[in-house]
């Protein structure tokens, strides 16, 4: 064992990094091992087409404790998108434009879904407990938009919305997934909008790894990635594709889908072994495109049984084109890596748009990461989150995968670090 160590922290996303600012601050010797050659593992400020685009998280909001704490703690400032001017829905008959202000009434829908919600969400920065929260989640949120009496192109709004907060088709995501986004949200309609697409942090999500960075008191390598854990009573020891380290604590702190990777001795707990084989089912994708110039902006939805569940011009380029982000359900279905297909369902969306590039990360090809954000599958949320959250001897876990509160959001990530931290200083004492 290195003397010198206390505790080795394995990821350098969000979570990781804040557990390593933490522990760091309180004078403990700290390693902290990613196996990519940056920090901010599911953040990632990319240029594309002459702009700084997010590849991963970008979406904050002031609602948002732990993130916003951030924000105020290195003075960071924020950014709003602006608003569409023209909007459209695609549907089985073909592409119709729509009132911007449907969002409005798409609002008010997505009230009428989650009805009910209080009851079982009232303190939604825990895990919910009861009957109706174990329906919330056994029920896939198909099944929910189902059982609404809407009119099919209400309905098609509502299925795009789910769709794209979910990044997973509708049929293959517990309700409970949305229905912690609508708490979360203060249980209107409305907000659900603002917190999951109005503002970004100004200079990206880049501004935020970089000020945690500079605060960091640990030694940091990047390039290393772990592949196996072993704790004993007295210590923890971390293999890496670089040699082995040896401390008395370890902090994990990994996505769910990327867990699978590392051999753990003695293994996992049943569930944490359940959800890291069985996997989160957020496998969707988020594409950049630029388009040539001329257009006015604009957003396109359409539901899940198309490629792309949301589409909408967020800024222009340096040479006067513009620049569109979108979500679909399926990266299996549409890679960024594929830009034609990509183009073909964006040029669907935005009628009179031709796209000239296309760009975007497939996060769930990538084996460090292996989903988008996290969404759970039927029955997963209950069974899962409770466990994975749970420390295993000397070992701490965190990720935004799993937060109590904004879980798959910046903002989880934060706290899962701030708890993991706590949880190893107290090991440590
Ligand atoms: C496309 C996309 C859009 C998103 N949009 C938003 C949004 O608008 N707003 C929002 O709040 N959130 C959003 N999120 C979610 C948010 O980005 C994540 O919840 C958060 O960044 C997760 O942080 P984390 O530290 O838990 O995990 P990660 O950021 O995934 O960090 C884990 C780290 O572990 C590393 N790693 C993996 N395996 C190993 C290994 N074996 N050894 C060493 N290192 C390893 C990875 O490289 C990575 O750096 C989005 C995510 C994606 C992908």
């Amino acid at each position: 064992m290195d003397p010198a160590l206390d505790v080795i922290v394995v990821g350098g996303g969000l979570a990781g990094l804040t557990a390593a600012r933490e522990l760091g601050r309180r004078g403990r010797h700290v390693l902290l091992l990613e196996a990519r050659e940056r920090l901010g593992g599911r953040t990632w400020v990319s240029s594309f087409a002459g702009v700084d685009v997010e590849m991963g998280g970008a979406f904050v909001h002031w609602s948002q404790p732990h993130l916003w704490a951030e924000v105020t703690r290195y003075g960071l400032g924020i950014v709003e998108l602006p608003e569409a001017e023209r909007a459209f829905l695609r549907t089985d008959d073909g592409i119709e434009e729509i009132d911007p202000d449907a969002f409005i009434d798409l609002a008010g829908g997505f009230e009428r879904l989650c009805a009910g919600t209080e009851a079982y969400l009232a303190e939604p920065m825990s895990i919910p407990e009861g009957p109706d929260a174990v329906d919330a989640d056994l029920a896939t949120t198909a099944e929910r938009i189902a059982a609404l009496d809407l009119d099919p192109r209400r309905r098609d709004l509502l299925d795009a919305l789910c769709a794209a907060l979910s990044s997973a088709p509708n049929d293959r995501v517990g309700f409970l997934t949305i229905a912690r986004s609508f708490a979360l949200a203060g249980f209107v309609g409305k907000m659900l909008f603002d917190t999951n697409g109005r503002w970004v942090l100004e200079g990206g999500t880049a501004t935020l790894v970089d000020a945690i960075r500079r605060d960091l008191r640990a030694d940091v390598r990047l390039g290393t990635r772990v592949e196996e854990i072993t704790q004993d009573e007295t210590s923890v020891t971390v293999r890496t594709t670089d040699g082995a380290h040896v401390a008395p604590a370890a902090i994990v702190a990994l996505p769910v889908n990327a867990l699978g990777a590392v051999r753990f001795d003695p293994s996992l707990s049943e569930p944490k072994r359940e959800a890291a084989e069985e996997g989160l089912v957020s496998l969707g994708v988020k594409v950049w495109a630029k388009l040539a110039g001329g257009i006015p902006s604009m957003f396109g939805a359409a539901p899940d049984r198309f490629p792309l569940s949301f589409v909408e011009t967020v800024g222009p380029t340096p040479d006067g084109g513009s620049v569109v982000l979108g979500f679909g359900p399926s990266a299996e279905a549409l890679s960024p890596d594929d830009p034609e297909p990509v183009a073909g369902a964006i040029e669907e969306l935005l009628p009179g748009a031709r796209v000239e590039e296309v760009g975007g990360h497939d996060w769930v090809r990538d084996p460090l990461a292996g989903e988008t954000w996290a969404s759970y599958g039927p029955g997963r949320s209950l069974r899962w989150l409770p466990e994975l959250e749970r420390r295993e001897g000397r070992v701490a876990f965190a990720g935004g995968d799993f937060a109590r509160g904004w879980g798959s959001y910046m903002d989880g990530a934060i706290e899962t670090g701030l708890r993991a931290g706590r949880e190893i200083e107290a090991v440590l004492s």
